[in-house]
């Protein structure tokens, strides 16, 4: 099922999400709804908050040769000392772009819709969407990263209620 995605500043982004500890057929149709939402949306990653769901369940799919993924659970056990950034977008907030550094490199551990424990390395594009999507499992946004003025900037272009942004972008 595609469900509406929540835009920023919806309250549902802030929140921190809790840990699953069920692996059962509620989880396994949750990853499918997160799915079939973002493939609907274009976009390669999203978080179980963006569709209202305050759980630790993300699905990424940046094109890797192994095809999409769904973390449950994730933790980044490690960081390389590379920096990089990308323009990232976010699907809670439409037409809202901007380069934010993130890790280049990031050793991740999750659990599988089992819940067996699995752990990869990420790199590029996919260090940078795990890092992306683990901060909506913290409540936090991409813009949440940027300096004050740069946030400001990125957002006057952002079509949401106009006074709700500009108090909470500060
Ligand atoms: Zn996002």
């Amino acid at each position: 099922m595609i469900h509406n995605i929540l835009t920023w500043p919806d309250p549902g982004l802030r929140r921190h999400a809790a840990p699953v500890s069920a692996f059962d057929a509620h989880l396994r149709a949750l990853v499918d709804d997160l799915f079939e939402t973002m493939y609907a949306t274009q976009g390669i990653g999203i978080a179980a908050p963006q569709i209202g769901v305050s759980l630790r369940v993300v699905v990424i799919d940046c094109g890797e040769p192994d095809g999409p993924i769904a973390l449950v659970n994730p933790e980044i056990v490690a960081v390389s000392e590379e920096i990089i950034s990308f323009g990232e977008g976010c699907l809670s907030l439409p037409d809202v772009f901007a380069e934010v550094d993130r890790y280049a490199a990031i050793e991740v551990r999750y659990q599988d819709l089992n819940g067996a424990p699995q752990q990869r390395v990420a790199e590029d594009l996919l260090a940078v969407c795990v890092q992306h999507e683990l901060d909506h499992l913290n409540g936090m946004v991409f813009i949440d990263r940027l300096g004050r003025l740069e946030r400001l900037m990125v957002m006057s272009n952002y079509q949401g209620d106009g006074e709700a942004v500009l108090d909470a972008a500060t």
